[in-house]
């Protein structure tokens, strides 16, 4: 195995900024993360920090098959955790935030465990909250925010925002839901 090192980096001027609204999966997944390398890999490669693999053109969880030459490397999810660079966040906030954080925090990392299953690269990089009554959430990938916002309003009502900035390619998604009982 060869040992490379990931050199990418993020566009300069990436600091998330104010978007026009932008929602749709399929037009987001057009975008280009800055995080992704540049080059288009044609073998094999596995993170080293994690252990997923690229083969086929995507990151899988399968293991690379033994007889393959397989190249490590930092995937993008690692990359963007270590340099704590995340790529979308979703703030909730509101008196029911408070009132039902451990189920709120379940949910959320249920909808992280089936997307990351499909998406090793999509994943909850921090969960904290700064002030009483918010909770923040902060991912590698610019579709978590949506579908854990989503599948709260579903579960628990309150009204969501999606606010993506394509230059930045930074999504903000906002959650809030005054009431402390559910609606
Ligand atoms: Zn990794």
């Amino acid at each position: 195995m060869t040992r490379t090192t990931v050199v990418s980096r993020p566009l300069a001027g990436a600091a998330p900024r104010k978007g026009p609204r932008h929602s749709g999966r399929a037009q987001l997944d057009s975008l280009d993360d800055p995080y992704k390398q540049s080059k288009k890999r044609r073998g094999v490669a596995v993170c080293e920090q994690c252990g997923a693999t690229y083969q086929d053109g995507r990151w899988q969880w399968s293991k690379a098959p033994a007889e393959q030459e397989a190249e490590w490397i930092v995937c993008q999810a690692c990359h963007r955790i270590h340099d704590y660079y995340p790529a979308g966040e979703l703030i909730l906030s509101g008196a029911y935030v408070d009132a039902h954080r451990n189920e709120i925090v379940s949910l959320a990392r249920h909808q992280e465990s089936a997307e990351r299953a499909e998406h090793p690269l999509n994943r909850i990089m921090e969960i904290g909250s700064a002030t009483p009554g918010t909770l923040m959430i902060r991912t590698t990938d610019i579709h978590l925010p949506k579908r854990i916002g989503d599948a709260i309003r579903h579960a628990h009502g309150g009204t969501l925002r999606t606010h993506f900035d394509k230059q930045g390619y930074f999504v903000r998604v906002t959650w809030r839901h005054d009431a402390e009982e559910s609606e």
